[in-house]
């Protein structure tokens, strides 16, 4: 039985159609996760007994078992966001998301590694230890949401929900041969996501084709009210979208978006993948985005900024760890000392001082001002074109501890995914080939707000003329 080669709508279609039964499915992955995840370390916790269906539901993904990025509430069940400061915390309630999860009948596995509260590209900063990328266990599977990745990239899961501040489920999708699609900001609620940063912060599917993520996308979309920012617009049905001809539509290639430090073979890659798009009938055109090269400066103040007043709940009184002392602020001090990893404490530091009299001004409201300017690059190119297309990393993935020591270059590897974060449009990222070391590449599709039909209906369009979403990598046939 090679299940693991399926989509999650595939073995749905087998369960409902009684060749297999859920029992079986679920162990099947199961066993799965027991044997291989010592190689790639994925998975944080597999749970005893899965969290089932409700109900019987007509969902396309009913019986598809998932693992939940460990930021991501789950009742009853220990969410670490892979940081020691959380550790033996367990979570009064569910996200929203896993509520809709399970009306809809997928099954629950376990939770997945990450990079500590989302802050990385690499999953190196978590707790737990790095998750190793199955492609080759020597790199990184990227991050933050590399557990995901990596744990669906090996068949360990047809599927799992990430989160995506500034390209935390593209980029591990990208340098796993996965899809990874990050919503519109305001398309999913963020009730149960621990924060990062709240005004960038979106939950996401991450699957092995984009059928799935649609599928997903669908199940989780919609109006919350205990999430503000969730968006009163009508949730269209994606599947609808996987039909329609691309004869016609307009697609733009940032021309920032093509340059020095892209690597040579993921340019050579992405071009490729252009032209069987071209072949399609879409017209592609050089476009310009031009406050890109402000985009990491800015996402880094920002995101900084909002960590630091997020985590600043945590100080060992509600939430998991808690280091005794007699005194109260040495309390605080101690928990946050010990309970933080370096890189959480150098954003605290970053955000704290962006945030501080006589900085605000220089810093945090600066960088808001040329947030608007980077949305407008979106908003004005969004009136001429349909799309914009770009690789989702201007490298496949790169060697463990490779940037480890390096804060700044591991920063600017984020420079093409968060443009979006920031602006808050919907980008998806879908794998398009190979390197010559048998690395993947990702193919980033960004569209303007709420129209996530149009990157579901190019990302299929795509998929149909290709095969390089059915790879599996050798050592976990
Ligand atoms: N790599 C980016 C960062 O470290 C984005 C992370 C994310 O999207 N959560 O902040």
């Amino acid at each position: 039985m090679s299940l693991h080669k399926l989509s999650g709508w595939q073995i749905s279609e087998k369960l409902k159609k009684k060749e297999i039964g859920l029992g079986e499915v679920v162990s099947f992955f199961q066993e799965r996760v027991q044997r291989l995840n010592p190689k790639i370390k994925a998975v944080i916790s597999l749970f005893d007994e899965p969290l089932g269906p409700e109900k019987d539901s007509d969902s396309k993904l009913w019986g598809v078992p998932v693992l939940i990025k460990d930021n991501i509430c789950i009742k009853n069940k220990e969410i670490t966001c892979a940081s020691k400061i959380l550790k033996g915390f367990i979570s009064p309630y569910n996200a929203t998301v896993i509520e809709r999860l399970r009306k809809a009948g997928l099954v629950i596995l376990g939770t997945a590694n990450m990079d500590e509260f989302a802050f990385g590209s690499s999953c190196e900063n978590s707790c737990y230890g790095p998750t190793l990328n199955p492609w080759n266990e020597s790199c990184v599977p990227g991050g933050s949401s590399g557990g995901c990745a990596a744990a669906v990239a090996a068949g360990l899961v047809p599927c799992a929900l990430g989160s995506d501040t500034g390209g935390s489920i593209r980029q591990p999708a990208s340098f796993c041969g996965a899809v990874g699609f990050k919503p519109t900001y305001g398309r999913v609620s963020r009730f149960g996501l621990v924060a990062f940063g709240s005004s960038l912060d979106q939950i996401g599917p991450i699957s092995r084709d984009i059928v799935d993520s649609a599928y997903l996308l669908n199940i989780v979309s919609g109006k919350d009210s205990r999430d503000s920012t969730s968006a009163s617009i009508a949730v269209p049905d994606f599947s609808k979208s996987f039909d329609g001809s691309l004869k016609g539509l307009k697609v733009g290639l940032p021309k920032e978006y093509f340059v020095s430090g892209l690597d040579g073979q993921v340019k050579k890659t992405v071009e490729l993948a252009i032209s069987v798009l071209k072949s399609k009938g879409i017209e592609f055109s050089e476009i310009s985005l031009p406050h890109t090269e402000y985009a990491v400066p800015t996402y880094y103040i920002l995101a900084s900024s909002e960590a630091s007043s997020n985590l600043s709940r945590f100080e060992g009184i509600r939430y998991g760890k808690r280091i005794h002392q007699n005194n109260l602020i040495e309390l605080y001090k101690r928990t946050r000392q010990e309970g933080f990893g370096q890189e959480a404490k150098r954003r605290i530091m970053l955000g704290t001082f962006s945030l501080s009299s006589g900085y605000y001004e220089a810093y945090y409201l600066k960088a808001l001002k040329v947030r608007w300017l980077i949305k407008k690059d979106f908003d004005q190119a969004f009136k001429a074109y349909d799309a914009i297309i770009t690789p989702t990393s201007p490298t496949a993935a790169f060697k463990i501890g490779e940037k480890a020591d390096n804060p700044l270059s591991m920063y600017l590897s984020d420079i093409y995914t968060i443009s979006c974060n920031l602006s808050g449009v919907p980008s998806v990222s879908i794998p398009c080939g190979f390197t010559q070391e048998g690395l993947p590449v990702g193919l980033q599709l960004i569209s303007k707000h709420f129209n996530e039909e149009m990157l579901i209906r190019l990302a299929h369009a795509y998929q149909e003329s290709t095969d390089w979403h059915k790879q599996f990598p050798v050592n976990y046939e």
